[in-house]
C-alpha cells in the first residue's frame, strides 16, 4: 500500500532517542532546548518553545497572549479542527472567515468582511490564519488587515515547517507561530509541537504555562500562575533534532512529488477533477490535495484506490460543514471539505510510486 505519510525515521534518529532513553533522563529539558535553538536558528526567530502537540502550542499561544471568555478569534473554514478547538478551549469564540479557493488559504477579502461587519458581543483581538497543506496563507495581505483593525496575528503553521512566502518563514510573521510535530507534518516527534516568537517575555511567559506556571525564584520553586503540562519529552525532542538537518532534502522530494502528480493529473481536469492545487515556492506539500467534481463520489474513488494499493482520503475540513462552531458564511470550504482528495505526499514515495497513484485516479475516475 503507497501510504498518504509515511514516518519511517532513519537509524541515526532511532540511536539518538535510544540514548536519551538510556539515559535515565526523560524529561532532562537538555535535548529540548537544543532542539528549541536549532528550530530558532532555521526560522531566524528570537525564541522557540516546544510543546507536547500542535494543539497544545495553538492553546499555549492563545493563552499567552490572555485570550479568553470574551475575546473572539478569527480562522479560515478550511482547516484541520484543532485550530478552533484551541480557541475554544481558551474560553474565546472562534470567528470563521472563508478561504481562497486557489490557495485554499484564509481569504484576506473575506477577513475584511467579517471583521467589518462583526457586531459581537466578544471583542475581536485575535487573527489566526492556517499555513494549510504547507502553502502560506497571502501574510502581507492578512497582516495589513490585522494591523488596520488592531487586531494581533497567531500562525497556525502546524503543517508548515520550512514553509515560506516572498522568503519569510512560516511562523515569524505574526507575534507566535505554532507548529506541529505529529506523523503527517514534515518532520515528526511521535506528538510534538512548537511555538516561535521574537518576544522574549511572551516567551518566557509561554514556558512558564508550559510547566504549571511553575518558576524557579532564588532557588525556589513557585507558582506564579495557572499553569499547564504541555512539555515535550527530551527524547521526543532528541528524535526531532536528528532530523531536522534533512528536513530541506525531505521537503524536496515533496516537491518532486507534488511537480509528478500535477503534471501527470492535468488530462483529468474537466474529466472528474476540477481542480489541481497551486504550486507556490514556499510550499512544502504537507499535503497534495486535488478538488474532485461535484458529483464525482469521493467514497468510491478513495475505495478505488485502494484497490489499487493507494491510500487516499478526504483533504481537511471545513468548520461551516462540522457544525460545531456557531454561525458562518463560509462557501469554499465546504466545497473543499465535501470534493477535496489527498493524495500520499511524503519523502519516501518513489518515481514509480507517483506513477501508480496518477494512474490509480485516471482508472478510478473513468469507472
Ligand atoms: C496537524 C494540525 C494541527 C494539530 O496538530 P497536533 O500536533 O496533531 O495537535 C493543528 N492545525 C493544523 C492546521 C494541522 O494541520
Amino acid at each position: 500500500m503507497i501510504r498518504l505519510a509515511d514516518a519511517r525515521v532513519p537509524e541515526h534518529a532511532v540511536e539518538a532517542v535510544a540514548a536519551v532513553l538510556r539515559s535515565g533522563q526523560l524529561l532532562a529539558a537538555q535535548e529540548c532546548s537544543e532542539f528549541e535553538k536549532e528550530l530558532a536558528a532555521l526560522l531566524g526567530c528570537g525564541y522557540v518553545v516546544t510543546t507536547s502537540s500542535g494543539t497544545a502550542a495553538l492553546h499555549l499561544a492563545l493563552l499567552g497572549l490572555d485570550i479568553g471568555p470574551g475575546d473572539a478569534v478569527l480562522v479560515p473554514d478550511f482547516t484541520f479542527p484543532a485550530t478552533a478547538n484551541a480557541v475554544v478551549a481558551t474560553g474565546a469564540v472562534p470567528v470563521v472567515v472563508d478561504v481562497d479557493p486557489g490557495s485554499f488559504t484564509m481569504s484576506a477579502t473575506d477577513l475584511e468582511r467579517v471583521i467589518t461587519s462583526w457586531s459581537g458581543p466578544a471583542r475581536l483581538s485575535t487573527v489566526m490564519p492556517v499555513q494549510e497543506f504547507g502553502r502560506c496563507a497571502e501574510m502581507e495581505e492578512i497582516l495589513s488587515v490585522a494591523d488596520r483593525h488592531g487586531l494581533r496575528v497567531v500562525e497556525d503553521a502546524a503543517c508548515a515547517l520550512g514553509s515560506s512566502i516572498h522568503g519569510r518563514p512560516a511562523g515569524t510573521w505574526g507575534q507566535a507561530g505554532c507548529f506541529s510535530f505529529h506523523p503527517r507534518k514534515s518532520l515528526t516527534t511521535g506528538e510534538g509541537g512548537a511555538i516561535s516568537t521574537d518576544d522574549g517575555a511572551y516567551a518566557d511567559r509561554l514556558r512558564r504555562l508550559r510547566n504549571h506556571g511553575m518558576e524557579r525564584i532564588d532557588g525556589q520553586l513557585v507558582f506564579t500562575e495557572v499553569g499547564l503540562n504541555y512539555r515535550l519529552t527530551d527524547f521526543q525532542a532528541a528524535l526531532g533534532r536528528a532530523q531536522l538537518p534533512a528536513l530541506g532534502t525531505m521537503v524536496e522530494r515533496r516537491r518532486a512529488v507534488a511537480e509528478a502528480y500535477s503534471a501527470g493529473l492535468r488530462g483529468l481536469l474537466g474529466r472528474g477533477v476540477a481542480q489541481l492545487p497551486e504550486d507556490h515556492p514556499g510550499h512544502t506539500w504537507q499535503t497534495y490535495m486535488v478538488v474532485l467534481e461535484e458529483g464525482v463520489d469521493r467514497a468510491r474513488v478513495i475505495e478505488a484506490m485502494r484497490g489499487a494499493g493507494v491510500e487516499a482520503n478526504v483533504g481537511a475540513q471545513s468548520l461551516t460543514a462540522i457544525g460545531l462552531y456557531g454561525p458562518t458564511s463560509a462557501e469554499v470550504g465546504p466545497v473543499l471539505d465535501r470534493c477535496g482528495l489527498a493524495l500520499p505526499c511524503h519523502h519516501g514515495i518513489t518515481n514509480d510510486e507517483t506513477r501508480t497513484v496518477v494512474l490509480s485516479l485516471y482508472e478510478a475516475l473513468s469507472r
